[in-house]
């Protein structure tokens, strides 16, 4: 097992429909620190971030169509090492089972998650994102 998340961090962002406008304008501001790493998203917040702000990201599936699922087997081998998860406490999701799912495993595998912009801004304030950091992950 890889013992630490490398100092280039393979992120994910993904956010559901309503919290799309957030995710972007939280992305402009941190668009320098963003270019410095490699980029996954789900397939619709993907092509957002492509097309508004010309991020390259390798896009996986839709949400609701698997993608949250891709991310989460990426999480569990060890190829992804930060994730920012927009999802929407007010709506409920088709794939709900699926973003339980990743939320669990983010946990499980101890990578970094933030699921609003302020816990965002904080990671992305945080020095460690330009370092290694060794995993704690919960595993027996
Ligand atoms: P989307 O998926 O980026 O394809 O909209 C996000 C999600 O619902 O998890």
């Amino acid at each position: 097992m890889a013992s630490s998340l490398p100092t280039q961090k393979r992120i994910a962002l993904v956010a559901h429909d309503h919290k799309k406008p957030l995710l972007l304008a939280w992305a402009k501001r941190h668009l320098e620190q963003l270019r410095q790493h490699e980029l996954y998203a789900t397939g619709t917040t993907g092509s957002l971030l492509q097309q508004q702000l010309n991020l390259p990201i390798t896009r996986l599936l839709s949400g609701p169509l698997g993608g949250d699922q891709q991310i989460g087997a990426l999480i569990a081998t060890e190829k992804l090492d930060l994730l920012v998860f927009f999802w929407d406490p007010l709506t409920s999701q088709p794939h709900d089972p699926d973003v339980k799912a990743l939320l669990r495993l983010a946990v499980v595998w101890d990578i970094p998650m933030a699921c609003s912009t302020a816990t965002a801004d904080f990671l992305f304030s945080s020095t460690l994102l330009g370092q290694d950091y060794p995993r704690h992950p919960s595993l027996p």
